[in-house]
This record gives C-alpha cells, structure tokens and sequence, in this order.
C-alpha cells in the first residue's frame, strides 16, 4: 500500500486547516484566505500565496507539501462530457468526470481509488480497493475539471470511484472545503453523496447540520438480488436500509434519490418491479432509473428502452416520483460504474 506524507496539505479540512494556523499563532481570518488560494485559486506553491505574510508563507512550506494531482490523461465524448485521468503524489491514479449542461457544470468525483464494496455490474468493483482519498484530493478533482472548462462548478457527485461513506470522514471534510464560498463555492444542496447503503453513514449524514443530498444505490428490492450484485453491502438488510432512509426524510425533511440500474434479466423483472414498488412507496424518496451501462467483464445487460419506459410509468403510476436517467460520456467510458483501476501503477 502507498504510503503518504502526513503533512500533505491536502490531509487537512476546515477545521485541521484552522488549526495549523492557529499553531503558527495567525488571526482566523487567514483560514479563508488560505482556502481561496488552495481551492479557489489553485495556487501551487505557498510561495505564490501573495497576501500571505512571507513569514506565515514560509512556515507552511516547511510543515506541508502542497502537491496538485497531475493531469495523466483527458478525454473528450461527442457530447461534451470530458473525462480525467489523474495522478496523485504517490502514483496513484484516479478519475472523474466533467459533465457540461447550457450554463451548468457538473463534476462526478472520485472519494477513493478502487472501491472494496464489489458490484458486480461496476467497473471500479471490479477493480478492488487501492486507497482512501484526502479531502482536499476530492477538491481538487472539482476545481480542477472547472478550471479545465472554464466554467463555476454549480454541482459536484460523489459518484465516481469509491463508496464515500467507506472514507466518511474526508468526504465530509471535502463537501465542507467544496461548500466554502473561498473555495469552489457549491451550494450545500448541489453537493451530493451517493452510497451503496452504507447505514451508519446515513445516519450520520442525517445528523450534519448542512444540507447535502443524498443518493443511495438501491438496483434490487429484493434480498437475495440485492445480496448477489452488490455483496459488500449484504450486512446492511434492505429492511434495516428502508427503515434508516425513512428516519432520514423525517430528520431532514429532504427527499433521498434511490438510484436503479436496469439490467436485462436480472433486475426488470416482474417480480423485481413489485418489490422496488413497495420498497420506494409511500414515504418521500426519488426513483432514478439508469439503463445499466457495460462493463468489461461483467454479464449485465441493458433492458430494451421499451422495458426502462414500462417500469418508469408502472413507478410514477403508483404514486412514485420517478426519472429515467439520460447517461452521458458512454463513447468514453466516462459513464456512471465504467471508471476503472486498471490504469493503476503496479499493472503496468
Ligand atoms: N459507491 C457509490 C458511489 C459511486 S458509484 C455508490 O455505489 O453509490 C455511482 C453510481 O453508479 C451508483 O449509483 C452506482 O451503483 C452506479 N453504477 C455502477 N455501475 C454502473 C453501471 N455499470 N451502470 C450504471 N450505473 C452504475
Ligand atoms: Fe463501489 Fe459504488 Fe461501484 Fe459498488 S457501485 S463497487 S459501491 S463504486
């Protein structure tokens, strides 16, 4: 496993951030500016930190490395969406995903190299785990992809590699940086978590004082289903999930999205269908339905439209808020569950 310096820059949330000032006896208002040049501004050394007393400037560079992760590779779809390939300090490598609508930016990040959760129809499952990410290597995917487009990030989702709530503590460090009006200055409700059901992350995100949304990957009603494709989450009882996302709506008040990959045969069936009805109804969820994408290696199919539309009106028909997700970047593999490890070092 990479080792990583302690003292990496980007180790450090709000808070840790505040508190490393304070050791080197600074006013609190100095935690803005810091955060506007390592996350607004994406200053590259401390050196170049020019509104920082030289002394302050000095003392940071000799507590902490501040190192970007270096761009290894883009790439463009047809339809605009633009995928990264990133190297971080220690050579690993991850990616994300840059989603472009009229005046609005999307930014799909990754909050872990790999991911050990193991679904079976996701590429980076697939894959395995390599390592947690630190919060202000979340950030910086974000801000990053924004300065590549030229554009405000308005939306970033944690939905590229890795199960957030596995990393919950920088992630939260990292919406909390993302959130920050010195930084990238996302709304709290812009700024989304997806899990595969993770429950004690939920109910710890139930208990956040911000508004972040909340997605769960749901993709079966149905026990067995369920347990087979997405096996890391088998502790974690569809009833139990059911359970601790209606407390979430009552402690909230905002509404979770149950995210839903179709795949041909194993998940569109009758029998499937009825049990997401009665999973999803009557209590305040989204239905998100996503035609599933392909996956090297992995049998899982995609429904026909017709099959997708059926199920879709079958939901909304019953009460249920319901959408049909509209993939982009597929041309790239640059969709939801097609980002990879296998750029990974030590494969060659
Ligand atoms: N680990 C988290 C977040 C990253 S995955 C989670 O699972 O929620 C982002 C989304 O892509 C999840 O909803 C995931 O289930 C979905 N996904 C994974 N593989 C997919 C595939 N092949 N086609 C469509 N969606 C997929
Ligand atoms: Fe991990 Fe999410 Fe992929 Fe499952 S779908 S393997 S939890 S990244």
């Amino acid at each position: 496993m990479p080792t990583l310096s302690p003292t990496d820059i980007a180790t450090l949330g709000p808070g840790q951030l505040a508190d490393a000032l304070a050791a080197l006896k600074q006013p609190s208002f100095r935690r803005g500016q810091l955060v506007a040049w390592l996350y607004g501004r994406l200053a590259t050394s401390f050196e170049a930190m020019s509104d920082l007393p030289a002394g302050l400037r000095a003392g940071l560079a000799e507590r902490f490395s501040l190192v970007h992760p270096e761009l290894a590779e883009a790439q463009r779809s047809a339809d605009g969406t633009r995928k990264y390939l990133w190297r971080l300090p220690d050579g690993v490598l991850i990616e994300s995903v840059g989603i472009p609508s009229g005046d609005r930016l999307t930014v799909c990040y990754s909050t872990q190299a790999g991911c050990a959760m193991g679904c079976t129809f996701c590429a980076t499952g697939r894959g395995g785990f390599v390592r947690d990410l630190l919060p202000g290597e979340m950030v910086w995917q974000v801000a990053l992809v924004a300065e590549d487009f030229k554009m405000r990030a308005s939306n970033a989702v944690a939905m590229g590699q890795g199960e957030p709530f596995n990393n919950y503590d920088a992630t939260l460090a990292a919406l909390r940086l993302m959130n920050d009006k010195k930084g990238p200055g996302i709304g709290a409700r812009h700024l989304t978590i997806s899990t595969c059901g993770v429950i004690p992350g939920i109910e710890r995100l139930a208990r956040e004082p911000e508004q972040f949304t909340l997605a769960v990957s749901l993709h079966s009603a149905v026990q067995a289903t369920r347990d087979r494709i997405m096996p890391g989450v088998r502790r974690w009882p569809l009833k139990d999930l059911q359970e601790t996302l209606i407390d979430y709506t009552q402690r909230t008040g905002r509404r979770p999205t149950l995210e839903f990959a179709l795949i041909g045969g194993q998940n569109d069936t009758p029998a499937e269908v009825t049990a997401l009805l009665a999973f999803a109804r009557g209590w305040m969820c989204h239905v998100n339905l996503i035609p599933v994408n392909p996956v090297e290696g992995a049998s899982a199919g995609r429904p026909a439209d017709a099959r997708v539309a059926e199920v879709a009106a079958i939901l909304s028909a019953a009460g249920v808020e319901t959408s049909v997700r509209v993939e982009r970047g597929t041309d790239i593999e640059a969709a939801c569950g097609q980002l990879t490890q296998r750029h990974r070092p030590s494969a060659g």
